[in-house]
C-alpha cells in the first residue's frame, strides 16, 4: 500500500505507479484502477498540474474554517494522470479558471493537518 501520510510528513506528495503498467494513481488502492495490478512503487508527485474544476466556499463548514472563508476548493490534474481534490490558494476566487497551471506546495490547513495546495 501507499506511504501517502508518510509522504505528507515530509511534504512531499508519493503517488502509486503501478508495477504492471506504468499508471500513477490517487487516492490509494489495493489494486491499480487501470489493469489490476497488485504492486506498486511510490513516484514523487512534480507538484505541476492543471485545475480541472473548482467551487469557492463562503460559509465555513464548522468553526475552525471562520477565519478562511472564501476559499476555493479544486480539482487539479496532476501532469502524472491523476486528479485531486485539493485547496487553490494565494489567488482571489475570481481568478482562478478551469485550465489554469497550478503548481503544488504544503501548507497547514485550518483543521490543523499540513496538505498539498496548489497556486498558480
Ligand atoms: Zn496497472
Amino acid at each position: 500500500m501507499s506511504t501517502l501520510l508518510e509522504g505528507y510528513a515530509q511534504d512531499r506528495l508519493l503517488l502509486p505507479v503501478c508495477a504492471s503498467c506504468g499508471a500513477a494513481h490517487l487516492y490509494p488502492r489495493p489494486r491499480c484502477p487501470r489493469c489490476g495490478g497488485t504492486r506498486f512503487h511510490d513516484q514523487e508527485a512534480s507538484g505541476r498540474g492543471e485545475v480541472t474544476s473548482f467551487s469557492v466556499v463562503r460559509r465555513a463548514p464548522s468553526p475552525d474554517f471562520t477565519g478562511s472563508v472564501p476559499y476555493t476548493i479544486g480539482l487539479v490534474r496532476l501532469e502524472e494522470g491523476p486528479q485531486m481534490m485539493t485547496w487553490i490558494v494565494d489567488t482571489p476566487p475570481d481568478a482562478i479558471s478551469v485550465g489554469m497551471k497550478v503548481t503544488m506546495h504544503f501548507a497547514d490547513l485550518p483543521g490543523g493537518e499540513r496538505r498539498p495546495v496548489f497556486a498558480p
